[in-house]
């Protein structure tokens, strides 16, 4: 399941550029282009769910994998310590501007 509008699409299938630093079968997470703090990373979902709105009661497991991995990326970026924020915009009023699934690991 991918959109071939989506960037983030795009960047799970490597025809985007981005700076990818963790991928699993379920999972890719990249740096942002614009970041927002000196370690800002996306972790998002390879299956194209638009939103939080669009998750299903059987993408628990998956919802909650993405917290992990940006759990061990802010470890790996030495950010565990002195503390991060993961946020998930979700909807227009939010802030929401690419319609792909994705976490925020700010920190640093
Ligand atoms: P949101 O406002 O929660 O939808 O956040 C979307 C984020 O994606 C923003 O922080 C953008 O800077 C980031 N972004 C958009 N396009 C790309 C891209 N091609 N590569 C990396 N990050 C991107
Ligand atoms: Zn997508």
């Amino acid at each position: 399941m991918s959109n071939p509008h989506c960037v983030f699409c795009r960047i799970v299938r490597r025809e985007a550029p981005a700076d990818i630093v963790y991928q699993d079968d379920d999972i890719v997470a990249f740096r942002d282009i614009n970041p927002q703090a000196p370690v800002h990373i996306l972790i998002v979902p390879r299956r194209h769910i638009p939103a939080v709105a669009a998750l299903g009661a059987e993408d628990g497991v998956l919802a909650g994998r993405l917290i992990l991995v940006a759990r061990e990326l802010a470890e790996r970026e030495g950010i565990a310590h002195s503390g991060y924020r993961l946020v998930v915009n979700n909807g227009p009023q939010a802030g929401q501007s690419v319609y792909h699934l994705h976490v925020h690991l700010l920190g640093g």
